[in-house]
């Protein structure tokens, strides 16, 4: 599990320097499904104050296999989505500033600029529920369904994907469509893509970033 501690140490590192994170807020996991091990990072503790042996092993029942700190409060909401999404191989959780507004405003992110596709035709928003809790889990797997990413309201946003660094360039992406989004509201209407417009880019994202 050791490649893995220091994969969460490094996306970790990077959403603080990426402005996608604050301190402790927002958290990290990896899945290897064979061994049914999830690495997570711990609870409380600043990204920059972190080593590889915070990380927390579990198994896909939640249970502390190693490390010596409390696993991220939102074990919960990650365990759940390994359970509902076979496909995906890393959880992303942030508060990075423009998806956090939107979704403290309940909003949606509508297919306003074809980059929304890296999350599916949309992002939707899971209604609130408080930080940690199985309400939060059932909420997030929920709202997230196909897609690759999902609001929580008055909280932030939570990205999947076949590896952590997909999960995390979704969260860095959608954070991207959501100041945008934001901007275009404050100004004016922003004009929002048809659903064949979007057939058409999820269709070329398939093989997008393909070698
Ligand atoms: P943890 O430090 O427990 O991972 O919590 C941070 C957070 O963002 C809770 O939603
Ligand atoms: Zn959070």
């Amino acid at each position: 599990m050791d490649p893995f501690k220091e994969q969460l140490l490094h996306y970790g590192r990077e959403m603080i320097a990426r402005n996608l994170t604050t301190g402790t807020g927002g958290n990290l996991s990896i899945i290897a499904r064979h061994a049914d091990r999830i690495v997570i990072t711990p609870s409380g503790i600043a990204y920059g104050a972190m080593t590889p042996s915070d990380m927390v092993v579990c198994d896909g029942a939640g249970r502390v296999i190693e490390g010596q700190r409390r696993p991220s409060s939102e074990l919960g909401f990650h365990l759940a989505l390994y359970r509902h999404r076979r496909d995906i191989g890393a959880v992303v959780h942030t508060h990075s500033v423009y998806a956090t507004t939107l979704a403290c405003l309940h909003l949606e992110i509508p297919p306003v600029h074809y980059l929304v596709g890296f999350a599916g035709r949309n992002v939707p928003l899971a209604p609130y529920a408080t930080f940690g809790t199985p309400a939060l889990a059932e909420a997030v797997t929920n709202a997230l369904g196909d897609r690759n990413a999902v609001l929580m309201a008055n909280h932030g946003l939570v990205t999947v994907g076949r590896d952590l660094a997909a999960a995390f360039n979704v969260a860095e992406e959608i954070e991207l469509v959501a100041r945008i989004y934001y901007q275009a509201l404050a100004v004016g209407e922003p004009k929002i893509l048809s659903a064949a417009q979007m057939d058409e880019v999820l269709k070329k994202f398939e093989d997008y970033s393909r070698p």
